[in-house]
């Protein structure tokens, strides 16, 4: 647990939050500010800032739970689909630093627009790119 951090406040009860589901590992909340309504969260119950910091062992315990919640999301809201999302770091939108994986309900054209403006490679580029990603793995 870390001081200051909300999602350890929340996870501590000392903040109330409207709970989907909890596990040892895991307390999936409401968003306060949702995309769309049913908008859910998924908290680590320990503090982990972001996937950077996630072992391997502790990884693989969480698809399920999220796969889980997804489903029952699409069954409630009755959406069409769901996006889940997984912020890390400032620049790719992380605002809470205490690790997280977003589940929003999607409409057909309610316009909540997850989109970027497509990039292209250079010739011989993505295969040298391919290469560097490899060793780092
Ligand atoms: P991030 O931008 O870090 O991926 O997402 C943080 C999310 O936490 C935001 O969607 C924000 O609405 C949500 N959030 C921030 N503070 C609270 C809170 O006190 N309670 C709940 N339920 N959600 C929060
Ligand atoms: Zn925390």
């Amino acid at each position: 647990m870390k001081d200051n951090c909300i999602f350890c406040k929340i996870i501590k009860g000392e903040i109330p939050s409207n709970t989907v589901y909890e596990d040892d590992n895991f307390k999936a909340i409401l968003d306060i500010a949702p995309a769309n309504k049913g908008h859910v969260i998924v908290l680590t119950k320990e503090h982990i800032e972001n996937v950077f910091e996630l072992e391997d062992d502790f990884a693989q315990k969480i698809f399920p739970i999220v796969a889980k919640i997804a489903r029952a999301v699409k069954k409630t809201l009755r959406c069409d689909g769901v996006n889940i999302l997984q912020n890390n770091g400032t620049a790719a939108g992380q605002t809470v630093f205490h690790l997280h994986i977003h589940i929003i309900p999607r409409y057909e054209n309610d316009n909540e627009l997850l989109t970027w403006e497509a990039k292209s490679y250079e010739d011989g580029e993505a295969s040298k790119l391919v290469e560097e990603l490899q060793k780092n793995l």
